[in-house]
């Protein structure tokens, strides 16, 4: 049994998904995560592939590399053997690491040297990637980045009006949520239309133009702030905001990346960061509430607008990600917006969820498609083994 680890490790969090080869896909044996990683209550759960519980434990995980130790060892206790190769979610690699690829010494040394384009995920990253080399040093590790989908955008959609220099150091348009689009092309197959937009709607948000498969647009630029506002990001600004702030309260680099990337959105719009929680205080008559999810789909709206300029037309719109998925009513507040691109949902189709969810005589078919980035890497690194 080849099996395959996928890790994707987040601030406070690492998921991950053992997967075998079942046929021409890959098949989840067991998913799980670790939660509330270096804060004092910890968890660990592991389902099997069909969801049901098998491992579920409290106490506190001090670090990542605790996490990873934990969940090897438990995933042996219950009699999974050792993967074949294990697959890490990076969120960026810099402008010299844009296709998934397997990590050696010159993968870490180009990591290395991309920190700044992610100052926190990177180190995070490299420091699970050593731990694993050092307990299993001949296992393959592949490192799977979140921007490789958008190596194919067009120049206009990545070249910045800045000075040449800084394209050259590689301050360009990148992308995100790569694993997630590249899965929803992958599940959609012959259904995919030529010109689609995808709509990954989670904590973190950001949408794809898709042609014919290939991203040639994208709403997150040289890092994840950017695009639409999110949970606690701020997406684009006008930079006289930042020059502003700087100006005025002389806050530091790490001052301001903090305030632009936690304390902003959907939390300062309208006082939680959590879309459930937004939607029950506005039906309870809030209007921060209400006007930071009116924000939030106007802004997703304007996006697929202007994202059918790019695509020269609009076939399809797809929502993926926690709210993507399950908010009806960030759905239908966006596709009421979207009338003049003929886009037209069906009220009892949104409401229970449905895979398609488009009037007979919509122009433009719209979807929900499951945001997947465990089993996409999976795939990703197999084809690489
Ligand atoms: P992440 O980007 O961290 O992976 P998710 O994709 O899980 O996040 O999305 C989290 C968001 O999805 C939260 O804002 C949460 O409130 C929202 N969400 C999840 N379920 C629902 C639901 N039933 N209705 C509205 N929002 C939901």
């Amino acid at each position: 049994m080849d099996a395959i680890l996928a890790i994707n490790s987040g601030s406070s969090t690492l998921k991950f998904g053992f997967f075998v080869k079942d046929g021409a896909d890959e098949r989840a044996l067991a998913k799980g995560a670790a939660d509330g990683i270096g804060k004092p209550a910890g968890k660990l759960e592991i389902f099997d592939g069909s969801g049901a519980i098998l491992h579920s434990e409290d106490a506190p995980i001090e670090s990542q590399q605790v996490a990873a130790t934990r969940i090897g060892g438990t995933l042996r206790r219950l009699g999974f053997p050792l993967p074949v190769a294990v697959g890490h979610r990076i969120v960026h690699g810099g402008p010299r690491l844009r296709d998934h690829t397997r990590i050696n010494p010159d993968v870490i040394a180009a990591l290395e040297a991309a920190v700044h384009f992610a100052p926190v995920h990177i180190p995070t990253a490299l420091v699970l990637i050593r731990h694993i080399s050092e307990i299993y040093p001949d296992l393959p590790q592949f490192a799977c980045f979140d921007t490789a989908f958008h190596k194919t955008l067009p120049e206009k959609a990545y070249h910045y009006p800045l000075p040449l220099k800084y394209l050259e150091e590689g301050v360009q348009r990148f992308g995100f949520h790569g694993l997630s689009y590249a899965s929803i092309v992958h599940q959609l197959g012959t259904n995919l239309k030529p010109r689609t937009v995808v709509a990954h709607l989670g904590n973190g948000a950001s949408l794809a133009a898709i042609r014919d498969g290939k991203s040639i647009d994208t709403s997150m630029g040289l890092t994840p702030t950017g695009g639409i506002p999110m949970s606690t990001r701020t997406g684009d600004l006008d930079p006289g905001v930042l020059l502003y702030i700087r100006r005025t309260e002389g806050l530091s680099g790490d001052e301001l990346e903090d305030l632009l990337n936690h304390q902003s959105g959907l939390q300062a719009l309208g006082g939680s960061n959590d879309m459930r929680e937004l939607q029950k205080a506005a039906a309870s008559g809030s209007q921060p509430a209400a006007l930071a999810i009116d924000i939030f789909c106007t802004a997703v709206a304007k996006t697929i607008a202007a994202f059918g300029v790019s695509l020269g037309w609009l076939d399809m719109l797809v929502f993926a990600g926690g709210i993507g998925e399950h908010s009806a009513d960030v759905r239908a507040g966006v596709c009421e917006q979207l009338a003049l691109l003929g886009v037209e949902i069906d009220p009892a189709r949104n409401a229970a969820s449905e895979p398609v969810l488009s009037t007979g005589p919509s122009r433009v078919v719209v979807r929900i498609v499951p945001a997947q980035e465990e089993i996409q890497m999976a795939r990703e690194v197999r084809a690489r083994l």
